[in-house]
């Protein structure tokens, strides 16, 4: 039996396919048999590009219902999907073009000369667009084919998709997805979540990554229930929609925006089920904060670009603020060694490694780079530091190459931003490390107060002074309106680091 992602889904599709896929905020629908007929008109029209199977198929386009279709198409044509983030510059776009080599390119209509030229110059051979409208010429050139495809054949190991990771270092790497990494994570997900044909997943995420492409849109198809697709986020269009909703998936941000709205009640979110939060830390005061406004315990759960979801609080049990919650079923999670890779005696904190059926194939054209990121018996080494409490609760402590060592002590950032959050008048905070002469690094916290609260550096140290060991202390505390953050709502360390490495040595600049 062909073991491609998109069959495994049409056998849960709902048996009346006028059933509604995705509703658009403006009320208009993607049916079950509208999703079928047009994803086979694009996979002939993939086809007729000249994509075979096997071939990459890359898009840098808006959100839209039609985007999605172009991801089930190349599934449906054997094709490997490689979206790009709508963020990305022409200069970005060039060298994962070059590196993916993909046979077609679809990009924003308004670009469309630009990465022509581009696409030519590295040797891409077609160029299609597509607008959120579903407006541009891949549409059009779907237009005129049949409805009619037969599913190329796949087996579970072949390539569904490439997804550059977010590359905080060095060059971003394509991290290879198989049909099998995908149909087992959806179906788990799925399971775990208790996901029925009845769901209503207000979907505001973006379907370049993998929250919003796979969690949430494959654990729908997997399920024959419905999506309500919204662009983005938008707060005024989520507390409209929230109440024909069971399900929202989204970021710690979308949860913080919401409590920041004095008209986002208990009442709203009377009919939903469940709240899911993932692809950055949510912070313990958030959880409990949501918790007291509407009933709803935040569900919390742990995934990366190369290993799908890895961990979920449970949604039966207790769902522990701060943690991450417990590996999913089928999914192998040790904590080691960074160094050497030996297991560590529960509670110590060490690197999480993964090993199941959700963990990548490997970073595309990359054999070394995959090499050194897995060890021997197959765990791949996340890169995140955490613990595992005696029930098994894994707690994340921040990504190794956040650590701070100051003094020679392991300073772990989420400990102290714990912390710090929970003083009355933080809204949100990053703790850093930054040179220091004496100490090797010094910990900066860079903190955004709430609105209207005040906020300095003496207040802070003051505080914090009963709480935490001296080495853990902030030697410096900043007062800022932002953290920087990217699309997927992760505050981006590395530019913090930047902005404070000047802090404890000469000139003492920020
Ligand atoms: P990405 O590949 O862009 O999805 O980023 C994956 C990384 O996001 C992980 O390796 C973690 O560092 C982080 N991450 C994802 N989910 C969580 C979470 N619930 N809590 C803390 N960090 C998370």
């Amino acid at each position: 039996m062909s073991e491609n992602l998109f069959a495994i889904f049409r056998g849960r599709f709902p048996a009346d396919l006028s059933k509604v896929f995705l509703e658009r905020p403006n009320g208009s629908v993607v049916t079950y048999a509208d999703l079928t007929a047009l994803s086979g008109q694009l996979a002939n029209a993939l086809k007729r590009l000249g994509v075979k199977p096997g071939d990459r198929v890359a898009a840098q386009v808006e959100k839209s219902a039609e985007a999605l279709l172009v991801y089930l198409a190349a599934l449906r044509a054997g094709a490997v999907y490689l979206p790009l983030n709508s963020a990305y510059t022409a200069g970005e776009i060039r060298y994962f073009l070059g590196d993916a080599e993909p046979t077609v390119f679809v990009c924003r209509p308004e670009v469309e000369a630009e990465m022509k030229a581009l696409a030519t110059e590295v040797g891409v051979p077609r160029v299609e667009t597509l607008g959120s409208n579903g407006d541009g010429s891949l549409m059009e050139a779907a237009r005129a084919e049949a409805p009619e495809f037969e599913d190329v054949v796949r087996t579970g190991d072949d390539l569904a998709a490439i997804l550059y990771t977010s590359g905080t270092t060095g060059r971003s790497k394509g991290a290879m997805l198989s049909h099998g990494n995908l149909a087992s994570n959806a179906e788990v997900l799925r399971d775990t979540w208790r996901f029925t044909p009845e769901d209503r997943l207000l979907h505001a995420l973006p379907i370049f990554h993998t929250h919003g492409l796979f969690v949430a849109t494959n654990i729908t198809l997997m399920t024959g229930s419905t999506l309500i697709f919204l662009p983005g986020f938008n707060a005024n269009e989520i507390i409209r929609l929230l109440p024909q909703a069971t399900v929202m998936m989204g970021v710690p941000t979308f949860y913080t925006r919401l409590l920041a709205r004095e008209d986002f009640t208990r009442d709203l979110a009377a009919r939903m089920r469940l709240f899911v939060s993932g692809s950055a830390p949510l912070s313990a005061e958030t959880h409990k904060e949501f918790q007291e406004r509407t009933g709803h315990a935040i569900l919390e759960r742990y995934g990366m670009t190369e290993t799908n979801m890895n961990t979920s609080n449970p949604y039966g049990g207790e769902r522990i603020p701060g943690s991450v919650g417990l590996p999913l079923p089928g999914v192998e999670i040790r904590i080691a060694d960074l160094q050497t890779g030996r297991a560590l005696p529960q509670g110590e904190v060490g690197v999480i490694e993964i090993r199941g059926p959700n963990v990548f194939k490997g970073y595309w054209q990359m054999p070394e780079k995959t090499k050194e990121e897995f060890r021997e018996d197959g765990f791949f080494i996340s890169g995140d530091l955490g613990r595992v409490d005696e029930r098994g609760y894994i707690y994340i402590v921040g990504r190794a190459k956040d650590l701070i060592i100051s003094g020679g002590f392991n300073v772990y950032p989420a400990e102290v931003e714990a912390v710090i959050e929970a003083i009355p008048g933080v809204a949100e905070c990053a703790v850093v490390g930054a040179p220091h002469p004496d100490f090797g690094e010094g910990v900066v916290a860079v903190i955004a107060p709430k609105p209207g609260a005040h906020l300095d550096e003496k207040g802070v140290q003051t505080t914090l002074a009963n709480e935490l060991a001296k080495y853990k202390q902030p030697k410096r505390v900043f007062i800022t309106n932002d953290l920087p953050r990217n699309a997927m709502g992760k505050v981006q360390k590395k530019d913090l680091r930047d902005q404070y490495a000047g802090v404890f040595t000469a000139g003492g600049a920020s």
